[in-house]
């Protein structure tokens, strides 16, 4: 299951045995996975000689700018045109941590023009099919544990620098909850134990991104908290945070991570979600979080234009944020025997 198959590993040596215009790319609103595997990769191969840049759809949350290379990350939404040229002269590009194209946003349209051959590595369900080599397993805790294995694959774990070992240990460690997760292995331990001999700094990594609360990260915590509506008959915990409130206590991006878990240490509670109105995009931001067998991915994908995990998924919505929770509420009882299970 876990390392990338003979076929696809000779595909991605041929390529990599010639110079390559690379370009690397990371999902919109990206996470410490999505930052560390694309950072992960681009040391990696620029080591190896080739020419690469990340681009991401977007910024990211001040909790991953520390990371070895972020300068140099070309954000499309801000440098469009220089994001463009490097799309469209390129001959090589990864899409990391991220499953379909229109996880990119304004970004998609540029990636189905370009003529360049693509490599995904990912674990989220049921990837589109737009790759020459799809590295996709859903088993996986993480993409940089993928990105691990790519590198594995190629006999290079020799070649892993500190900066790498950086980059990819974050991304194991926040989406595994701090290796936590049930999708956290033995295997994924091991990996992680190679990084740390490699130079991962790990008690510097989880100061950098988990003590670095804000003001107005507490105070928006505090508010989403006080929000938080109980629905016991579900086994369900909701919780919403509107752009006044987000205004109000001086929202900065990264500031609403990680708050959907709260719900989920309530004795009982299986499903968690956060709803975050965004006025300027004129959408709901929805993010979903269950125990157990309950799967948020298929709920996100039937009624939230969304996806993700069994126990994490996100999603959106374009009705205002009271619209929205209320048909959430409603589509609850056609799920009560799943979450009374
Ligand atoms: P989060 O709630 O932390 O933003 O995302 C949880 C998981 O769901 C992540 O693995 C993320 O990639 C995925 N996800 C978040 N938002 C969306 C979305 O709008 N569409 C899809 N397909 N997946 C999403
Ligand atoms: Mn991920």
């Amino acid at each position: 299951m876990a390392a990338m198959n003979l076929e696809d590993t000779s595909v991605v040596k041929a390529l990599l045995s010639t110079t390559q215009k690379i370009v690397i790319i990371p999902h919109k609103n990206p996470d410490g996975d999505a930052i560390g595997s694309t950072l992960g990769l681009l040391h990696y191969v620029k080591n190896l000689g080739h020419e690469a840049v990340v681009i991401a759809p977007n910024d990211s949350p001040k909790f991953l700018k520390w990371m070895p290379g972020f300068e140099e990350i070309i954000i499309f939404e801000k440098d469009t045109l220089s994001a463009k040229s490097h799309i469209d002269a390129a001959t090589l590009i990864f899409t990391l941590d991220f499953n379909h194209l229109s996880r990119v946003g304004s970004m998609q349209k540029s990636l189905e023009e370009a003529e360049a051959t693509f490599i995904m590595i990912d674990h989220h369900q049921e990837p589109a099919d737009y790759a020459k080599v799809t590295y996709s397993d859903v088993s996986m805790s993480s993409t940089c544990e993928m990105v691990y294995n790519f590198i594995e694959a190629l006999d290079s774990t020799s070649k892993i620098t500190a900066n790498i070992a950086n980059c990819l240990y974050t991304g194991i460690m926040t989406d595994t909850g701090s290796f936590k997760y049930s999708s956290t292995t033995s295997r994924t331990h091991r990996v992680v134990a190679d990084l740390i001999d490699k130079g991962a700094e790990n008690l510097a990594i989880h100061n950098r991104v988990f003590d670095t609360n804000s003001p107005s990260r507490l105070h928006i915590l505090g508010c989403a908290l006080k929000n938080m509506v109980i629905l016991e008959d579900f086994n369900t915990v909701y919780i919403t945070l509107s752009q006044a409130e987000l205004d109000q206590f001086n929202f900065k991006k990264g500031d609403t991570e990680g708050i959907v878990n709260y719900g989920l240490t309530l004795d009982s509670i299986i499903f968690a979600v956060i709803f975050i109105e965004n006025k300027e995009e004129g959408i709901v931001k929805i993010s979903f979080r269950s125990q157990g067998e309950f799967s948020v991915n298929e709920f996100a994908r039937a009624h939230f234009q969304g996806g993700g995990h069994t126990n994490a998924a996100g999603g959106k919505s374009d009705e205002t944020l009271q619209e929205t929770t209320a048909r959430f509420v409603g589509l609850l009882d056609n799920y009560k025997d799943k979450l009374k299970e």
